[in-house]
């Protein structure tokens, strides 16, 4: 069996509820098929009141490759309602324990006080934990190095977005990222194992844009012999609704270890395949940005492609991400984590947690070794670490 029969196996059945559908040994081997080096190119919320943090210039957080770390992700929860096939073994839930919120926000602020702009919330799915909006809410009293606001962004499943993206919008999120990897409700429910999804994730992004977290941005991941015939349905969805969707290269990163080189679409084959439906021009971007963004040839609508396996972008990575159970990683593809919720419980005021926060960010990897090999798996899966 090859790995989209596999892939395709293991989704079957997607009507069973939550938790019953296999994803078993002989589907995880079959999908195992290549260990051939890549050849792709190259307690509930205590209101706090803002804490005064010592600023200045010099705090920002820079790594020994002189990076500018600015972007700060964190898992909230590492549960999730959806058990993608790309992503989770369809049997395991969550893993590591949660936090108490005050102490993801009491852990921003430290990161905020060290130039971090943008906060992006993410899990596991991020909707599903109690004392989100709470959050979001402390969040948006915080000021980056600059007086701005941050930039407060969230990536969810979307599938109980229709009902959050008021609140959310109320309570001060920028924007929002929902993830769909089919916009055909039959191969929607095959991938996320989850019957009736497409319908709320639909709804969820429609109400996220009436609101106005914008731009919103959809996410897709495609497989080889599984989604990629979707490629032209994402462009029409793209012009139709106004949003930009954003195709992500499969990184090796699931719980399943079915990564292969040959099950992955990679840039080059996204923008053949979506020319053939329309021409495509490309749009600048600034350097930070790791989305490629493209327009259709008559002005409407936007793609963009992230490209981490065949266009590695590691050298402007200005991320550092906290685990649900408060981990910094320096990298989605670290075999490391630094525990900087230990320091809080042994009680390190907020300047020592600056100075660990500093001490970590110098041991920030030079880049991933994807498809190379020496490439060691990350000590996570994606869903554990937050995308
Ligand atoms: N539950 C939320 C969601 O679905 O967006 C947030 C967490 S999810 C792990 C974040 C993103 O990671 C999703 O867009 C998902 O498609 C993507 N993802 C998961 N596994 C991946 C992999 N192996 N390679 C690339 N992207 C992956």
């Amino acid at each position: 069996m090859d790995s989209a029969a596999a892939l395709a196996r293991a989704s079957r059945g997607c009507a069973g509820k939550p938790g019953r559908l296999p994803f078993g040994k002989e589907t995880l081997a079959a999908l195992s098929i290549s260990a051939a080096p890549v050849r792709l190119l190259s307690r509930e919320m205590v209101m706090t009141p803002a804490l005064e943090v010592p600023r200045a210039e010099s705090a920002r957080l820079i790594d020994k490759y002189g990076r500018n770390i600015t972007d700060l992700r964190i898992a909230v929860t590492d549960r999730c309602n959806y058990r993608c096939v790309y992503c989770r073994t369809g049997n395991d839930g969550a893993q590591y324990p949660e936090l108490p919120i005050e102490d993801y926000l009491r852990m921003a602020r430290v990161f905020v006080s060290l130039g971090i702009e943008k906060v992006r919330l993410t899990g596991g799915e991020p909707l599903l934990r109690k004392g989100l909006i709470d959050l979001v809410r402390e969040l948006a009293k915080l000021r980056a190095l600059d007086g701005e606001p941050l930039d407060i962004a969230l990536t969810t499943n979307g599938h109980l977005l229709a009902d959050m993206a008021g609140p959310l919008k109320s309570a001060g999120l920028s924007r929002v990222t929902v993830s769909m990897d089919a916009v055909d409700p039959v191969k929607f429910s095959r991938i996320t194992r989850v019957p009736n999804g497409y319908e709320n994730v639909r709804a969820g992004v429609l109400e996220a844009k009436r609101v106005g977290l914008t731009p919103v941005k959809v996410n897709c991941v495609l497989l080889r012999g599984f989604n990629d015939d979707q490629i032209p349905a994402f462009g029409k969805f793209a012009r139709e609704e106004n949003v930009t969707v954003r195709f992500i290269e499969f990184m090796p990163l699931e719980e399943d270890r079915v990564w292969s080189p040959e099950v992955v679409i990679t840039q080059a084959e996204i923008l053949r395949r979506m020319s053939e439906f329309m021409p495509l021009v490309e749009v600048g971007r600034d350097g930070s940005e790791t989305a490629r963004r493209y327009r259709f040839e008559d002005g409407v609508g936007e793609i963009g492609i992230i490209a981490p396996v065949s266009n590695p972008f590691c050298g402007h990575c200005s991320r550092v991400r906290v685990t649900s159970d408060g981990k910094i990683r320096t990298c989605l593809f670290s075999v490391f984590e630094h525990d900087l919720h230990a320091q809080m419980r042994r009680g390190a005021d907020d300047a020592a947690l600056a100075e660990y926060i500093r001490a970590v960010v110098m041991k920030k990897e030079a880049r991933h070794h994807i498809g190379e090999p020496d490439f060691v798996p990350a000590s996570r899966t994606m869903v554990h670490i937050g995308g």
